[in-house]
């Protein structure tokens, strides 16, 4: 579970944890935050463990999926971890925001799929496992004048799932997308709007943003095996939107 300290990554380490999964979850800079998640989960009952990764640094990724083994073999991914931006037109991005949200949400997913198939596919030896990749919504609308860049790095999240679904489909592996919409996080906060999830919430059809406790359902169902004829699905979460 990469991203794991906070917002839909937290809640869904939680709800894995609850659902008998030993959870080995990953957080880049908030070590109080990913710690909290793996108080409560103990205090619950379960298993977990924190691992500080930048998942777009390789010898991170290594080391998390190290860290994984050490609960015991790894049958699960979600490959949470994501960024946004400053609100921004195309026409004002620079090269090193992009190339940093693109190193992010393409190559750290990429990254951790690579190590999860190579523990999960029985042409490695393994004995299969589920991926879910969190993509948004904004790989549909393209968020123009918001963050195109974003939108373009989900993009490349739903083609990835969708391809190595089809590469690993007979060898135990499933893989499938989650695309949630406005979703109440500080993930907005950190991409200098704050007011998000306020100003756009009531505009989704449903009138209201999503809770991450409702995203985290979604992931838990195409993770386990109630979701086992499911490969290379996009599933929204998003309202409506
Ligand atoms: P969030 O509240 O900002 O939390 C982001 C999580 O990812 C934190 O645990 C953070 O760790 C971790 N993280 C960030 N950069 C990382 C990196 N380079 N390496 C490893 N971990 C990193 O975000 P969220 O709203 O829960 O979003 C989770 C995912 O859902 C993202 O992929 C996002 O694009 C997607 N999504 C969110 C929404 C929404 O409305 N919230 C909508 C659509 C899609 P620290 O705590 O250490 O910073």
């Amino acid at each position: 579970m990469t991203g794991g300290s906070r917002g839909i990554g937290a809640a869904t380490a939680r709800a894995a944890a609850a659902a008998g999964w030993s959870v080995a979850l990953t957080y880049r800079d908030d070590e109080a935050a990913a710690a909290d998640v793996v108080t409560g989960i103990e205090a619950a009952g379960g298993t977990a463990r924190a691992v500080r990764a930048d998942v777009s640094v390789e010898d991170d990724v290594l080391a998390a999926f190290a860290a994984a083994e050490g609960l015991g073999p790894v049958t699960g991914l979600v490959a949470n971890a994501g960024i946004v931006g400053e609100r921004a037109r195309v026409d004002e991005l620079t090269a090193e925001r992009v190339q940093r949200m693109l190193a992010v949400n393409v190559l750290g997913t990429v990254l951790c799929c690579r190590e999860a198939v190579r523990r999960m596919s029985t042409r490695h030896g393994g004995s299969g496992g589920s991926v879910v990749l969190l993509s948004s919504a904004a790989s549909r609308l393209g968020s123009p004048g918001e963050y195109v860049d974003y939108a373009a790095s989900k993009g490349a999240v739903d083609t990835l799932g969708v391809g190595l679904a089809r590469e690993v489909a007979d060898e135990g592996v499933r893989v499938n997308v989650v695309r949630p919409g406005i979703i109440e996080t500080e993930i907005h906060a950190s991409g200098g709007q704050p007011d998000r999830v306020a100003r756009v919430g009531p505009t989704v059809p449903m009138g209201r943003a999503g809770l991450p406790e409702e995203v985290a359902a979604a992931v838990l169902w195409l993770l386990g095996n109630d979701a086992a004829y499911c490969t290379g699905s996009l599933l929204d979460v998003a309202g409506g939107r």
